[in-house]
C-alpha cells in the first residue's frame, strides 16, 4: 500500500478551507463582473511549449518548477504553473483576436515543483484576471483598481502594501541591461552563484534576488528608471496619476521585477508582513509581448493573479460570512424517520438548510442539534403524527410550539426568513 499522506506539497481542502476559498472566489468574481470581466476556464494540462516559449527558459518556473509529463502519444505536456499563458493561448486558438478588448477572469489550481513551506505549496490556487487589447495606462489602472477592490471586499486593504515599478519598453530595457551588466561585472566574484549564472542569461532577474550579499551589491546598482525613454516614463507617470485619482495608495519599489519574461512597463505586487517570508499575496503587470512570442499577433495585455491560500491565511474569522443556521429534524422513534425526512424535504424545497439527526433519542438529538448550531429543532413523535402537527423548538429561547404539518413551510418563511438565503451577512 502506498503512503496515506497526500503527495508532498499537495493539500486537501477541508470544509473550513473551502469556506474561505469560496468566499475569496465569490467576492473576486463578483467584483470582476462589476468591471465587465467574464469567467474563462482553460485546461490544467497544456503543451509544454505554451509556457516554455512565453515564460522564458531562465525563469524559475521553467527552469525548475514545472511538472512535466509525456502523453502516451509522446506529446510533451505540463501541469499549468500559472494562468496567463493558457488564457493567451485560448485567445489565439479560439480566434478571439478580432474583437478587442477581451476581459477575462479565472480561478483554479496551479502546480509548481517548489520547496513546500508555509504559504508555498506544489498545488495551489489562483484567482486572476487578464485584460487584452488596451495599451494605455487606463488598462493598468483599472486592473490594479479591480485587485484593490477585491482586497477591500476581503477587508485586507489595510494589511497590504501596493508596490509598483516599471520595466519600461524593449528599448529602455535593452539600454538598462547594458548598464546593469557593466556594474555587476565589477562585483562578479561577490555575487551568489545563482546570480552569476543569471548575469549572462537574464541579468534583470538578479534585481529580484533574495540573497543578502546580492542585495547589498544591488543597493548601488544603476536603476532602471534612469534608462527609461520618454514613452516609458510617460506611461509610468500616467499609471501613477490614475492610481492617485482613484486614491489607491502605492509605493514605488525600483527593485521590483516580476519573475517572468513576458512583462513590460508596469509590474506590481500587493505584499504583506503578516505571512512571514511568503509576503506577496497578489501580483501582476503588463505583458504586451506575450501573444507575439506565442506566434500570434501583437496584442497588449495586463493582468494579475492572487494566491488564494495566502489570501485565505490572512482572512479573519469575523470577516467571513456566518453560515446560515440550520433546522434540525428529530424523529422520536425509528418508525417516524421517513415522516421526518418528508418534513425536511418540504423545507429544503423552500430553501432552508435542514439536517437530519439520524437517531431516536431526544437528548442525544438535541445535543447534536446544538452542535451544528441549529436554530430550531423539529420534533416528530407519536403525538405529533397523530395530530398531523410538528413540535418546533427554538433552541436559543427554549420556546416551543405545535405547528400543523401543512403549514410548516409558511411558518418558517414567516418566523425565520433569513434562513432561506445562501448566507446571512
Ligand atoms: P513567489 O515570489 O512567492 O514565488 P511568484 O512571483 O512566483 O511568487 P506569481 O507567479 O506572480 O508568484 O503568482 C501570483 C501569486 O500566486 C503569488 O503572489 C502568490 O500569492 C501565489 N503563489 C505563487 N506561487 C505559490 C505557491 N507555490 N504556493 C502558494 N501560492 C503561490
Ligand atoms: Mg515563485
Amino acid at each position: 500500500m502506498t503512503s496515506l499522506q497526500p503527495a508532498r506539497g499537495m493539500h486537501d481542502l477541508l470544509p473550513g478551507d473551502h469556506q474561505k476559498h469560496a468566499f475569496i472566489i465569490t467576492k473576486a468574481l463578483q467584483i470582476a463582473a462589476r468591471y465587465g470581466f467574464c469567467e474563462i476556464s482553460t485546461p490544467m494540462l497544456e503543451f509544454k511549449e505554451v509556457f516554455k516559449r512565453t515564460l522564458g527558459t531562465t525563469s524559475d518556473i521553467i527552469s525548475k518548477e514545472m511538472y512535466e509529463m509525456a502523453s502516451k502519444g509522446g506529446e510533451e505536456l505540463v501541469l499549468r504553473p500559472e494562468g496567463t499563458a493558457g488564457v493567451a493561448r485560448a485567445v489565439l486558438s479560439n480566434g478571439l483576436t478580432q474583437s478587442m478588448p477581451l476581459k477575462f477572469c479565472y480561478t483554479g489550481p496551479m502546480f509548481r515543483y517548489e520547496r513546500p513551506q508555509k504559504g508555498r505549496l506544489r498545488q495551489f490556487h489562483h484567482i486572476g484576471i487578464e485584460l487584452f487589447g488596451v495599451d494605455s495606462a487606463l488598462g493598468d489602472v483599472e486592473v490594479v483598481s479591480l485587485a484593490y477592490d477585491v482586497l477591500k471586499a476581503l477587508h485586507l486593504e489595510e494589511r497590504v502594501t501596493l508596490e509598483i515599478n516599471t520595466l519600461g519598453d524593449e528599448e529602455s530595457r535593452t539600454h538598462y541591461r547594458t548598464q546593469l551588466v557593466a556594474y555587476l561585472n565589477d562585483h562578479l566574484t561577490k555575487l551568489s552563484p545563482d546570480s552569476q549564472t543569471r548575469l549572462t542569461r537574464n541579468p534583470l532577474r538578479i534585481l529580484d534576488s533574495k540573497d543578502e550579499g546580492d542585495k547589498r551589491i544591488l543597493e548601488n546598482a544603476p536603476l532602471l528608471k534612469e534608462s527609461l525613454n520618454t514613452a516609458s516614463e510617460d506611461m509610468f507617470a500616467s499609471v501613477q496619476e490614475g492610481l492617485q485619482t482613484l486614491k489607491i495608495p502605492f509605493r514605488i519599489n525600483p527593485h521590483l521585477v516580476r519573475g517572468l519574461d513576458y512583462y513590460c512597463h508596469l509590474a506590481f505586487e500587493f505584499t504583506t508582513t503578516d505571512l512571514g517570508s511568503q509576503g506577496t499575496v497578489l501580483a501582476g503587470g503588463r505583458y504586451d509581448g506575450l501573444t507575439r512570442t506565442m506566434g500570434g499577433p501583437q496584442i497588449p495585455g495586463v493582468g494579475w493573479a492572487g494566491g488564494i491560500e495566502r489570501l485565505a491565511m490572512m482572512l479573519r474569522e469575523e470577516d467571513l460570512p456566518r453560515p446560515v443556521r440550520p433546522l434540525a429534524v428529530i424523529a422520536m422513534e425509528e418508525r417516524f424517520s421517513f415522516k421526518g425526512l418528508e418534513l425536511a424535504e418540504v423545507l429544503r424545497q423552500e430553501g432552508f438548510r435542514v439536517d437530519m439527526t439520524y437517531e431516536n433519542n431526544l437528548g442525544k438529538c438535541l445535543k447534536k442539534s446544538n452542535k451544528i448550531n441549529a436554530l430550531y429543532a423539529l420534533i416528530v413523535g407519536e403525538e405529533e403524527v397523530r395530530s398531523h402537527k410538528v413540535t418546533c423548538k427554538n433552541l436559543d429561547s427554549g420556546e416551543q410550539m405545535l405547528v400543523p404539518q401543512e403549514e410548516i413551510g409558511q411558518f418558517f418563511k414567516d418566523t425565520y426568513p433569513q434562513g432561506r438565503t445562501g448566507h446571512e451577512s
